[in-house]
C-alpha cells in the first residue's frame, strides 16, 4: 500500500466517522424508523413496499444501482429490492443483504418517553422499532459504499443488494426469490450485517447461525370450560396435562431430554473456536451443564416456551379450561436432524403417556441453520481488514446463536457468508425499548468503509465463484 493510498484510506475512514459524529446517521435512520414496516400482524402491505419505494429505490438509483422492486414470489408475500451495479465483470462481485421489514412495534410495552415509530436519542443511544434490527445495519453497509462513491467515483468492485420485507415472518418467499433469481444474484461472497456483537466495545463477524423451528403444542379436550367446583377431580384438565408434557421435554435446567433433537457437531475444533470468546450473560443453573457458556449459546441447541395459554389470564374464571395450547421453539445447530425433530417429539410423547398433546410446526418457515469454515480465505481476509480499522482483533464466531435466512445464500447462492454485526446483545430487538449505540455505529461506519476500500484494493486475489 503506498503512502497515499493509506492517507485515502485513513481520510475515508475518517469522514465515515463524521456520518455519525455530525448527525447524518441519526437523520437519515430517523426517517428509515418513521416507516411502520412491519412484517407481523400490526403491519400493512402498503407500508412494507413504501420502505423500498420511498427509501431504498431513491438511496441505490443515485448511487448508480439499477434498482427493480419484485413481487414476492409466493402469494401475499411481501415485495423484494434488487440492486446491481456492474464497474466491471472481471472484479469481484459482492453481495449485500439487509431487511427493512420490523417486528410489531407494541407501543404499550415501550417505558414513558420513547415510541417505536420515533427515533429517540438519548445520550449515546438511538431508540425506535427496527434501529437495530435491521435498518441501521444495512443503513451503514449502503451509507459506506456511497461514501466511497462519492469520494472516488467507483467502488472498485461490483455491488449486489437486496432487501427483503419478511424477514420477520421467516423470510417468507426469499428462497423461491433466490431460485428464480440466481443469475440476477450471482456474486462472490456476502458481506451483510444483522444480529448483535458478541460484546458491544469489540467488532465480531460471523459466519453462519442456529436454526429455529417453532412448533405448536395442542391440548383440546372439549369445546367448552366446565365450572371447577362441579366438575374439579372429574374432568382433565388440559393445561396441567400441556404443563407436564412441556416439563418432559427438558429438565428443570433446561437440558433437552429428546436425544434426537441434539447435535453431533460440538467437535474439537468447534470447541477451539468458541474457546477464546469472552464470558456471556448467563444464569449458572441453567442450560447444558457440562458446557461452557459460548459452547451452550453457539454450538448447542436449546429449546424455549415462547408462548403458552388457556382460559383468560386477566379475569380467571373459576372453570376447567376445555383446551390449552403453546408454542414451543427449538434453536439448533448444524448437525441436527430437522426433518426429524417433530417425529421424535411425537414418539417422544407418546412414550411420555401425552397422546393427546397434538403436534405441528408452527406458521412462518422455519430458519434452517448453517455455519462457514472460519479458515477460509474471503473470513481470514474481513477478519484482517476488520483488526487494521478496529486497531484490535474482532471476535469471531462459526456462527450467530440467533437466527437468520443464511441457508439461502450458502445453499441456493453458493456464497461464503460473512456477517459484521452492527448491534449488540442488549439492544432490546423483538421487544420493547429497542435500541443502537452510537460508539458502535460510528465504529461499523468506520469498519465497512475499511472493508469495501480493501476488497476494491485487494479482493481480486480471493476465491471466485465457479
Ligand atoms: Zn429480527
Amino acid at each position: 500500500m503506498s503512502i497515499s493510498d493509506m492517507t485515502t484510506r485513513q481520510d475515508l475512514i475518517a469522514a465515515a466517522s463524521r456520518y455519525v459524529t455530525e448527525g447524518g446517521l441519526e437523520t437519515d435512520l430517523a426517517r428509515l424508523v418513521a416507516h411502520k414496516s412491519v412484517s407481523q400482524s400490526e403491519g400493512t402491505p402498503e407500508d412494507l413496499m413504501a420502505y423500498l419505494t420511498g427509501e431504498m429505490q431513491p438511496m441505490l438509483t443515485a448511487m448508480g444501482f439499477d434498482v427493480a422492486i419484485h413481487a414476492n414470489p409466493r402469494p401475499g408475500g411481501a415485495p423484494l429490492l434488487t440492486g446491481v451495479r456492474i464497474e466491471d465483470p472481471a472484479l469481484p462481485t459482492v453481495l449485500v443483504y439487509g431487511h427493512g421489514d420490523v417486528c410489531n412495534g407494541e407501543a404499550h410495552r415501550w417505558r414513558e418517553g420513547l415510541s417505536p415509530f420515533v427515533l429517540t436519542r438519548e445520550d449515546d443511544k438511538l431508540y425506535g422499532r427496527g434501529t437495530a434490527d435491521n435498518k441501521v445495519q444495512h443503513l451503514i453497509n449502503l451509507k459506506a459504499m456511497e461514501l466511497i462513491l462519492k469520494e472516488n467515483g467507483r467502488l472498485g468492485f461490483n455491488a449486489k443488494v437486496i432487501i427483503e420485507m419478511a424477514e420477520e415472518t421467516g423470510s417468507y418467499g426469499l428462497r423461491d426469490f433466490f431460485e428464480e433469481k440466481k443469475d440476477l444474484l450471482a456474486s462472490d461472497v456476502l458481506i451483510a450485517s444483522d444480529g448483535p456483537r458478541l460484546a458491544a466495545d469489540t467488532p465480531t463477524m460471523f459466519m453462519g447461525s442456529r436454526g429455529g423451528m417453532g412448533i405448536d403444542l395442542t391440548v383440546d379436550l372439549r369445546p367448552s370450560d366446565h365450572h371447577s367446583g362441579n366438575f374439579g377431580g372429574l374432568l382433565a384438565d388440559p393445561a396441567i396435562i400441556l404443563a407436564h408434557a412441556i416439563a418432559s421435554i427438558t429438565d428443570k435446567r433446561g437440558q433437552i431430554r429428546i436425544k434426537e433433537w441434539l447435535p453431533d457437531s460440538l467437535t474439537p475444533d468447534i470447541r477451539e473456536a468458541l474457546k477464546d470468546l469472552p464470558p456471556r450473560r448467563h444464569d449458572a443453573d441453567w442450560g447444558q451443564e457440562d458446557l461452557t457458556p459460548s459452547e451452550r449459546v453457539f454450538g448447542w441447541n436449546s429449546m424455549a416456551v415462547l408462548a403458552m395459554a388457556n382460559g383468560n389470564i386477566d379475569a380467571p374464571q373459576n372453570a376447567i379450561s376445555g383446551k390449552a395450547r403453546a408454542t414451543i421453539q427449538l434453536r439448533f445447530v448444524v448437525g441436527t436432524d430437522v426433518e426429524g425433530v417433530i417425529p421424535a417429539l411425537r414418539r417422544h410423547l407418546d412414550r411420555e403417556g401425552f397422546p393427546q398433546v397434538a403436534v405441528k410446526p408452527s406458521r412462518g418457515e422455519a430458519f434452517r441453520a448453517t455455519r462457514f469454515p472460519p479458515d477460509h480465505p474471503w473470513v481470514k481476509f474481513v477478519e484482517q481488514s476488520l483488526a487494521e480499522t478496529a486497531g484490535r482483533k474482532p471476535h469471531v464466531l462459526p456462527n450467530l446463536a440467533g437466527s437468520l435466512p443464511n441457508d439461502a445464500f450458502t445453499e441456493i447462492l453458493g456464497l461464503p457468508t460473512i456477517w459484521v454485526p452492527h448491534s449488540h446483545a442488549e439492544c432490546g430487538q423483538h421487544g420493547p425499548n429497542e435500541h443502537v449505540l452510537l460508539p458502535v455505529m460510528e465504529e461499523g461506519m468506520r469498519l465497512m468503509t475499511g472493508l469495501f476500500l480493501d476488497i476494491a484494493e485487494k479482493g481480486q486475489s480471493l476465491p471466485r465463484r465457479g
